[in-house]
């Protein structure tokens, strides 16, 4: 392996995700400190968007994303085993592939970190515990220090001039062929809730699947960056895909805005959106206690106050 660092690319129907950029500022910040090369190990063809990195392990024979994750595992695990230090996305992808893989290298994980500091030589990482309201700082002392790092908790790296140095590792799958059985269903051509910098997010308020158009208005008014989340009763009933379920036992999410719609601010929902740079609540009930962490509150009928704020912001833009 030429790197001791590896950033182990996060690839999602043969894309790699741009979360991925933002590992990548962590093994810049710790090879600074610590004077170790760094590069990122790719499982799949696509190296786009890997252009400002300086060294590419593309690992052979090709990995398709949908192969089974212990096959993943293995092949980081082999290819990975010398490095000092391997990261990921906090992603439930990432996640779950790096447990595998520190199992399989027997280190701890530092899952789902939110922060990064390097001082002489050594690394902690801050990792936020009960819904936000523990920050607790981890430090590995053995080796592989494995970490990953929820999306928008850390910059991406920028974009500069260097060109990527590719190296090809041949990997031993244990296998011959890898077959795929099962494709799951494709995901909407939209940000993941966890990487869009805007989220428009409804809950039980909304009465039913049928009145989402008017979020999907909303979310395209404001433009490319902005992406839809609900509730969890809202998962639960089927309204909407579980991967848009925000709150303690859904995702974790730090938008610039987040929008909720018809959503009471129960302490587990906020739990999981309550680090978004700005919240503005819609709710027809002036005591619901999303006021309470909103910065802006409008209180109204959904059904009227988001078609007028669709038809505004397009006014404006
Ligand atoms: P409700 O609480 O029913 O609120 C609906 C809101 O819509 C009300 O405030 C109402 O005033 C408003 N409204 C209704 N009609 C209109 C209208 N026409 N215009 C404007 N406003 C309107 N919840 C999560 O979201 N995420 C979690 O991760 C999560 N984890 C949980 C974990 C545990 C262990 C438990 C016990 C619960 C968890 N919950 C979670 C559920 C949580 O406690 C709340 O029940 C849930 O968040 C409420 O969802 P809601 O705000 O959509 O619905």
């Amino acid at each position: 392996m030429p790197v001791s660092i590896a950033v182990i690319a996060e690839v999602v129907q043969g894309q790699i995700r741009p979360a991925t950029k933002e590992a990548c500022m962590a093994a810049q910040m710790i090879a600074s400190a610590t004077g170790q090369r760094w590069g990122v190990v790719v499982l799949g063809d696509s190296l786009d968007g890997l252009e400002d990195v300086p060294e590419i392990i593309r690992i052979r024979p090709s990995i398709p994303g949908t192969a089974g994750l212990d096959v993943r595992a293995n092949a980081v695990a082999e290819v990975c085993a010398d490095c000092s230090v391997i990261l990921m996305t906090g992603t439930s992808g990432g996640n779950d592939l790096m447990g595998r893989v520190a199992q399989h290298l027997n280190a701890p994980l530092a899952a789902d970190c939110i922060g990064l500091t390097v001082a002489d030589q050594q690394m902690s990482f801050t990792r936020a515990l009960y819904g936000g309201k523990i920050l607790s700082t981890v430090s590995i002392s053995t080796s592989p220090i494995m970490a990953t790092f929820r999306p928008r908790s850390l910059p991406a790296l920028p974009t500069g001039e260097s060109t990527a140095k590719v190296s090809v590792v041949d990997a031993d799958l244990g296998i011959s062929q890898i077959s795929v059985d099962f494709v799951g269903q494709a995901i909407k051509d939209r940000l993941d809730v966890t990487e869009a910098d805007i989220v428009v997010s409804g809950g039980r308020g909304m009465q039913g699947p049928e009145n989402w158009e008017l979020l999907e208005d909303l979310a395209l008014a404001l433009g490319p960056r902005a992406t839809l989340a609900c509730s969890r009763p809202v998962s639960d009933s089927g309204w909407r895909p579980r991967r848009e379920h925000v709150g303690q036992t859904g995702r974790s999410i730090t938008p610039d805005l987040y929008i909720a719609c018809g959503i009471s601010g129960a302490i587990q929902h906020v739990a999981g959106i309550a680090r978004s740079k700005c919240i503005v609540a819609i709710n027809k009930d002036l005591d619901a206690p999303i006021f309470q962490v909103a910065d802006y509150g409008i209180v109204g009928d959904l059904f009227e106050v988001i078609p007028a704020l669709a038809a505004a912001i397009r006014r404006l833009v």
